[in-house]
């Protein structure tokens, strides 16, 4: 007789995993509150669809937060690996000027869920919408909503992080766990706005405004890319990629200060020959000008200078490249691309298995670890997904 498998969850990280898994041994079912499978997903491809990052692999693996928690199971199943699955499915990839991987012009995300759904109905995979996982009776089963309670051999819970309700992923689900005694974390929002007190007329003037090819550093990480200048402070992926140092100081210090550095390109010494050796003497048309910095940036600058050191060359091009900013606050959880907390990572084994609860497993944003966004995070969704799955296919012992 066939063993059974329920995924609880029907988001990327369970997709990915009932893909990979031997249907000829197994009875695999997928357990959805949703109307539909992977919402998030879909949400995922607003604003650029990343499935996955082109980077070498050893430094795609230094992405994730803790470093090793994650680093077997993306060596194991990495971004090539991911890149000649999507296309043995039909979804080809190209890398983007930003070496971000995405599915060639006209596929939508739409039509890479609606790849991967076929494979699972090719392979007989069931699926169950409407079901609300509500925790466990005394014996081990799991509760749904509809008073349906279901036993398998495994169960492996994909039910995603704390963000994005709307999508379905609500993070309720860690009481059940707690009630278990098993450890959560509370969640925290990563990959989202940070927030900085402008002056009214810095933002009157700026609001939307996007500041280009620069680079911000907070607690010697560097992160180069593009910001936009909202009412709240700041977002985009030059600073997604600095949730774990920010949110490290608010910790320690209860504010963060991070620093932008408006030219990148140019060393502090020819910065400041620039600066020293322009055509005009008004600071104002050297910015402009010969720097070609912004009218937001050269804002945010003069704004934070004293007269001294805006009209000095030496202390104008260092705070060119090292302006300090205080963040006070993160977005709300609700509105951040992905969360940390979640399931300790303690609680499981290599294989994301609960140590305190055999046969039972859990995968991907539920779990506590952390990464930028740009494709980072749906790798590790099939990373995991594809690990677990090999694991299980490799399992002989008998129906309960
Ligand atoms: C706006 C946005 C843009 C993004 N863009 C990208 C991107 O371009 N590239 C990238 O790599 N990542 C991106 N992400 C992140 C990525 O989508 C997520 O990290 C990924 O979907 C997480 O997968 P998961 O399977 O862990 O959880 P989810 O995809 O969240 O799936 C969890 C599923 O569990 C279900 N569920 C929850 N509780 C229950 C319950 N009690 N009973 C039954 N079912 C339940 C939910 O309805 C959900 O379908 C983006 C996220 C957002 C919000």
């Amino acid at each position: 007789m066939k063993r059974s498998v329920a995924i609880v969850g029907g988001g990327a990280s369970a997709l990915f995993l009932a893909v990979s898994l031997d249907t000829s041994k197994y009875k695999v079912t997928i357990y959805e509150r949703n109307k539909t499978l992977g919402r998030k997903f879909l949400v995922a491809g607003k604003g650029g669809f990343n499935l996955t990052h082109s980077e070498p692999v050893n430094m795609l693996t230094a992405r994730y937060t803790p470093i090793d928690f994650l680093h077997s199971t993306i060596t194991r199943f990495d971004n090539q690996h991911f890149r000649d699955w999507l296309a043995s499915i039909g979804i080809q990839t190209f890398v983007g000027s930003s070496k971000r991987v995405y599915p060639i012009k006209g596929i939508k995300p739409i039509e890479v869920l609606k790849a991967v759904l076929n494979i699972l109905e090719e392979k007989e995979v069931q699926i169950k919408t409407e079901h609300t996982w509500m925790g466990w009776d005394e014996d081990n089963t799991l509760i749904f909503n509809k008073n349906t309670s279901i036993k398998a051999d495994f169960v492996i819970f994909a039910l995603g992080g704390g963000s994005w309700k709307v999508t379905g992923s609500d993070g309720l689900w860690q009481s059940f766990f707690e009630e278990k005694n098993i450890k959560t974390v509370p969640f925290q929002a990563s990959n989202c706005a940070f927030k900085i007190e402008w002056n009214q007329d810095f933002i009157v003037k700026h609001e939307g405004t996007p500041l280009k090819n620069i680079a911000i550093r907070c607690n010697d990480n560097i992160q180069k890319g593009e910001v936009v200048i909202t009412k709240f402070g700041l977002e985009g992926n030059g600073i997604y990629g600095l949730s774990p140092q920010i949110r490290a100081s608010f910790l320690k210090e209860g504010v963060a200060t991070i620093y932008l550095d408006f030219k990148s390109v140019w060393t502090l010494s020819i910065l400041q020959k620039k600066i020293e050796n322009a055509p005009s003497r008004n600071m104002g048309q050297v910015l402009k000008k010969t720097i070609k910095l912004s009218p937001a940036a050269i804002h945010i600058i003069k704004s934070k200078l004293s007269k001294t050191d805006y009209l000095n060359p030496e202390r104008l091009a260092f705070y060119i490249k090292n302006l300090p900013l205080t963040i006070i606050d993160t977005s709300p959880i609700d509105e951040a691309i992905s969360t940390v907390g979640g399931i300790d990572r303690n609680e499981v084994d290599p294989n994301f298995q609960f140590k305190q609860l055999p046969d039972h497993f859990c995968i991907g944003e539920m779990l506590d670890w952390d990464t930028p966004t740009g494709g980072y995070l749906l790798q590790a969704c099939y990373s995991m997904g594809l690990y677990l799955g090999e694991y299980l296919n490799q399992q002989t012992r008998l129906s309960h």
